[in-house]
């Protein structure tokens, strides 16, 4: 059980001023923000990040929006992390998301849904090391 998650603050929340209050949001889940960053992706980039969804027909509107402005790629640190930031983010589609969840409160559509969380421990390493390569993460 991994302790250490990754979050992306998406285009749609990082462009409309909401990083601060997300992150308040995360920060009163008991995450500790480990590592940060603002960055724009490139098509490649993130291309290479949403490989695993590269047959899928949303692939192209994704990587669209995902590299339509800046976002924030975010290290968090709690116990259980991976499983609990999924729940604190809420169901991919914000109609279907539990209500007080980030998705609920911060999406505008099952796309353009404010963050990003890894579903996995094994993601969660390998995201890391995506945006943090070789960062001495203490
Ligand atoms: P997540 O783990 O909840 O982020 O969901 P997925 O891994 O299934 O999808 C990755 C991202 O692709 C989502 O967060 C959305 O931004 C986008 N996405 C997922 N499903 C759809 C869809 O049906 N239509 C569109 N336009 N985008 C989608």
């Amino acid at each position: 059980m991994s302790d250490t998650t990754l979050t992306i603050i998406k285009p749609d929340a990082f462009g409309s001023g909401k990083a601060g209050r997300i992150l308040a949001h995360l920060e009163q889940e008991g995450f500790e923000i480990v590592a940060a960053r603002v960055t724009h992706l490139g098509v490649a980039e993130a291309g290479e990040f949403y490989a695993v969804h590269r047959e899928r027909p949303f692939f192209g509107s994704l990587v669209e929006f995902m590299t339509s402005g800046r976002c924030m790629p975010i290290v968090l640190r709690r116990e259980n992390a991976v499983a609990h930031l999924r729940r604190v983010i809420g169901a991919t589609d914000p109609t279907e998301a539990e209500e007080g969840t980030v998705r609920a409160i911060y999406a505008e559509s099952k796309e353009r849904n404010a963050i990003h969380a890894s579903d996995s421990d094994e993601n969660a390493a390998v995201e890391v090391s995506f945006f943090f390569p070789g960062t001495d993460l203490i």
